[in-house]
């Protein structure tokens, strides 16, 4: 953990210098957010956010002075007693009703604000998340997922974050110590304004100073929550495996190291944020006994009257709660643009498999209906792998069944995410009815090919829900037809709740051969041109997969199937069977052919045969 932190962070590098860098650039993804928020009345609503802040800010420097005047109307003896009431009581309301305005403008300001805020909010949270579920196979296996989805949730608070406190207190804190300011100086004199000033600046650069020094802080403990939340849902997806092995207590000590370090992390902030209040309580306890003197002395030589001391501490007073905001407004927005950064970081994190600028919709299917494929040379390695797939050619007509027979590892799975152009191949091309797939528009690809894999994970939803997932729009009767096909017609007939049964997270309230069957059942319902199978009925007893054999046989009318098994009988009607060895093919032909060649395919069927 720890060492995974260090590279993180390089030495040398100030903790500045990362989210300076991004502030512009947080800006102009704020701005671009806010604009395509869709929020309703967004113009108007901007607008009146503004005026709102900006006379909240005006309205909370004259408060002081109108009470300051009250006070000195007490102590002016030519006004009769009753009139003297009066005046007090008429400056005493105003007073009153301006401070009122003042605090009621931000509440004003957030209510009509709000709905921009949120509506950005969940644009970028949106955006993130779609995002990340289009990157490759390869950024999803090796992501955590607890750990993402804390990165985009936290990004999209952060967003709202920045927009509130950023633009509507951070900016409107500078305007009103101008305001405070010029006020000062023009009512009394310079020094007032100068003891503002320069209380305030004091303020701002120790805030600063420390705020920086603790940014490191609030990354590890950022590091420290994520990595133990990250460890928690791995283990808690992975149960069966965690039981299996016994490992309950290996699973919780890792969660409760991961604990250690995020506690100890806590703790250094809490620290020195504890710190940081002190320094800036000591400082504005000062700015204010130096006003207080100031203004004491003045009374004191007649210079002023009593109403402006008070009016003086009031107006360095109303300051100060701004100012408490700024040190706290620092803090978050520059936590918060650590969260916005790294959810930035995943949504710029480029598409391996997207769209190509020029892509084209599948030529029409004709009358044998569409899928051709072909392997043209493909290559292909993960990562810096030095084996893969090598060097594989073969072409499959509509109507037609090409079939991946081998060992283990041999790389029939990598063949068909090929297929599927979950991955693009380093050599040569994948085509489907002639077009190269890194042409074709993915919405089109997706929708002309299927996939039942070997591992059907299903959603924690209904029965129904998860076969319509393939076409969400399917009717019941289609879903029923989907099911019966695949076999799953007596099982959903006898569940007392049928369709609509919920089958648990990753559909694990499922035996291996119904969530294979559901997997089947989604697959016949897209009705695809290319349907694909990986090793998709090895999870089934012989009369059920015989019963499915049945069916795909007459799924297989019109379009193309792909077919991985262990079981060769399952594949021995196919037209092409491919022998596949350490990403190489290492025979090919129909069945009889590869028998009468008696080479590795022949040796493999008369070793599962005399088994049988
Ligand atoms: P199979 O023929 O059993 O379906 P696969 O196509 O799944 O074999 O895997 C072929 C080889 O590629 C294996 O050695 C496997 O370890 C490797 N492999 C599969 N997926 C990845 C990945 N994401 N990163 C690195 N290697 C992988
Ligand atoms: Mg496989």
């Amino acid at each position: 953990m720890s060492g995974s932190m260090r590279r993180n962070m390089p030495k040398g590098e100030t903790p500045d210098a990362r989210p300076r860098l991004v502030f512009s650039r947080a800006m102009m993804d704020l701005a671009r957010l806010v604009l395509r928020s869709h929020a309703p009345q967004l113009g108007l609503r901007l607008t009146v956010a503004l005026v709102l802040t900006v006379a909240g800010k005006l309205t909370g420097v004259m408060a002081p002075l109108l009470l300051g005047r009250a006070v000195n109307s007490l102590t002016r003896h030519a006004h009769a007693a009753v009139q003297l009431g009066w005046s007090f009581a008429a400056l005493a309301i105003g007073w009153s009703v301006i401070r009122f305005l003042s605090a009621a403008a931000p509440q004003l300001r957030d209510i009509v604000f709000g709905k921009v805020a949120i509506a950005a909010q969940r644009r970028a949270g949106a955006e993130a998340f779609e995002h990340a579920l289009r990157l490759s196979i390869d950024f999803h296996q090796t992501k955590r997922t607890g750990a993402l989805s804390r990165t985009v949730d936290r990004g999209a608070r952060a967003v709202d974050f920045l927009l509130r406190v950023l633009v509507f207190n951070l900016a409107p804190t500078a305007l009103e110590l101008i305001f405070a300011a010029g006020v000062l100086a023009k009512a009394y004199d310079w020094r007032f304004a100068a003891t503002a000033v320069v209380t305030v600046f004091i303020y701002g650069v120790f805030t600063f100073a420390i705020s920086d020094w603790r940014i490191s802080h609030r990354r590890r403990l950022n590091e420290a929550d994520s990595e133990a939340s990250g460890r928690a849902v791995d283990a808690l997806l992975n149960y069966e495996t965690v039981k299996a092995f016994g490992a309950e207590g290996r699973a919780s000590a890792g969660y409760e190291r991961a604990l250690e370090v995020y506690g100890a992390a806590s703790n250094e902030a809490n620290v020195s944020l504890a710190l940081l209040n002190m320094v800036q309580g000591a400082i504005m306890s000062l700015g204010l006994a130096v006003m207080a003197i100031l203004a004491g002395m003045e009374a004191a030589s007649g210079r002023m009257g009593p109403g402006d001391v008070t009016a003086s501490i009031l107006i360095l007073i109303s300051l100060y709660q701004p100012l408490n905001i700024l040190g706290f407004a620092y803090r978050e927005i520059r936590q918060s643009m650590i969260d916005m950064e790294a959810m930035l970081d995943l949504t710029q994190q480029k598409l391996d498999i997207a769209d190509a600028p020029d892509a084209v919709g599948l030529p029409p299917a004709d009358a044998g209906r569409g899928g051709r494929l072909a392997f043209d040379h493909v290559s292909f390695r993960h990562g810096a792998r030095v084996e893969g797939l090598s060097d594989i050619s073969f072409e499959v007509q509509p109507g037609q069944t090409v079939a991946f027979v081998g060992p283990s590892g041999a790389g029939k799975t990598t063949l068909v995410r090929l297929a599927l152009r979950l991955i693009d191949p380093q050599e040569g091309a994948v085509t489907l009815d002639g077009v190269d797939l890194r042409k074709v528009r993915l919405k089109d690809l997706r929708r002309a090919v299927s996939l039942v894999p070997q591992d059907v994970a299903l959603f924690n939803d209904s029965l129904g829900a998860n076969i319509a997932f393939a076409r969400p729009e399917a009717g019941e009767d289609e879903i029923w037809a989907a099911a019966e096909a695949a076999e799953l017609g007596p099982f959903i007939r006898a569940l007392p709740e049928g369709l609509a049964t919920k089958v648990g997270e990753r559909g694990l309230k499922l035996s291996g051969g119904e969530r294979q069957r559901v997997g089947l059942a989604r697959a016949l319902l897209a009705d695809p041109r290319v349907l694909i199978l990986d090793e998709a009925t090895s999870a089934l007893d012989s009369r059920t997969e015989a019963a499915i054999q049945q069916t795909l046989r007459r799924a297989r009318a019109g379009r193309t199937m792909v077919v991985v098994a262990h079981r060769l009988s399952t594949v021995a009607d196919a037209d092409l069977i491919l022998v596949i060895r350490s990403g190489r093919v290492v025979e090919q032909g129909r069945h009889d052919d590869l028998l009468a060649r008696d080479g590795e395919y022949a040796s493999l069927w008369r070793k599962q045969t005399r088994e049988a």
